[in-house]
C-alpha cells in the first residue's frame, strides 16, 4: 500500500481512540466551527495544522490560489461553501490565506506555464486583478519578488470577492464577521496577517493585536449617513 495513504489505517486504530471523547461530542451536538478558511490546496500550508486546530475548530475550502470567485449567478463549490459557512453554520471569521513559493501565483505571473491547463487558465482569471495591480506597481519588480508580491494582492483581491457575496455582505453589515488576509511564508515559517487600517502585510506576533483586514463591526450605510431608516 502507498506509504502515505497507507496510514488512513491508523485513524480507526489510534486516531480516533485517542480522540474518542471529542469525536462523540461532535457526533452528538454537531459542527459550529468558529472559522472559515479559504487557503490554498498546495500540501505545505495546511490551514489545521497553522491554527493547531482541532476537528470541529475550522471550516475549510481549499483549491489553486486560494480563490473565491466574485459572487455570480452561476453556481460554484467556493460560493457555497462560503453561503453554508457564514448562513448555516455562522462562523464568525473568514480567512484567505496565501502562501510563498505558490504555483498559481507562478502561474499567473508566467502564463506559459499553463500550457495544457485550460482549466487553471480559466480559473486564474479570478486573480488578474493581482496580476495588474503588480505588473502596474511595480514594473520593474524581478520574477521573484513579482511572484511574491501577486501572492500578497491575490489575497487581497479574494478578500473584496468575498464581499460581493450576499451571505458575506450581509453577516459583515449585521457586524457578525471579521475579514483576514493570511500569508504564510513556508521558508521563514512565519505567518503574516493584512492590516487593514495601513493595507499592509505585518507579522503576527503574541505579543502585539491580531492584524485584521476588516474588523467585525455594525457596517449600515445609512446609520452613517445620519438617516433614518424608512418608516
Ligand atoms: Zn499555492
Amino acid at each position: 500500500m502507498n506509504e502515505v495513504i497507507g496510514r488512513v489505517v491508523g485513524f480507526e486504530k489510534q486516531v480516533f481512540p485517542d480522540q474518542s471523547a471529542l469525536y462523540s461530542k461532535l457526533a452528538a451536538d454537531g459542527q459550529s466551527p468558529k472559522a472559515l478558511m479559504i487557503s490554498c490546496a498546495d500540501s505545505r500550508v495546511v490551514p489545521e495544522h497553522i491554527i493547531q486546530a482541532q476537528p470541529g475548530d475550522l471550516f475549510v475550502c481549499r483549491n489553486a490560489g486560494n480563490i473565491v470567485p466574485p459572487f455570480s449567478t452561476q453556481n460554484g463549490g467556493v460560493s457555497s461553501t462560503v453561503e453554508y459557512a457564514v448562513a448555516a453554520l455562522g462562523v464568525r471569521d473568514i480567512i484567505v490565506c496565501g502562501h510563498s513559493d505558490c504555483g498559481a501565483m507562478k502561474a499567473l505571473m508566467n502564463p506559459e506555464m499553463l500550457n495544457g491547463m485550460p482549466n487553471v487558465a480559466a480559473w486564474l482569471r479570478h486573480s488578474h486583478a493581482a496580476e495588474s495591480v503588480v505588473k502596474g506597481g511595480y514594473p520593474d519588480m524581478e520574477n521573484g519578488d513579482a511572484v511574491r508580491a501577486a501572492s500578497l494582492e491575490n489575497v487581497v483581491v479574494q478578500l473584496a470577492h468575498l464581499r460581493t457575496h450576499p451571505s458575506v455582505t450581509a453577516a459583515i453589515s449585521r457586524g457578525d464577521v471579521a475579514l483576514h488576509g493570511w500569508f504564510v511564508d513556508i521558508s521563514a515559517g512565519m505567518v503574516l496577517g493584512l492590516d487593514g487600517e495601513t493595507g499592509r502585510f505585518v507579522p503576527i506576533r503574541d505579543d502585539r493585536p491580531l492584524p485584521v483586514a476588516l474588523p467585525a463591526a455594525k457596517r449600515i450605510a445609512s446609520e452613517h449617513h445620519g438617516l433614518e431608516a424608512a418608516e
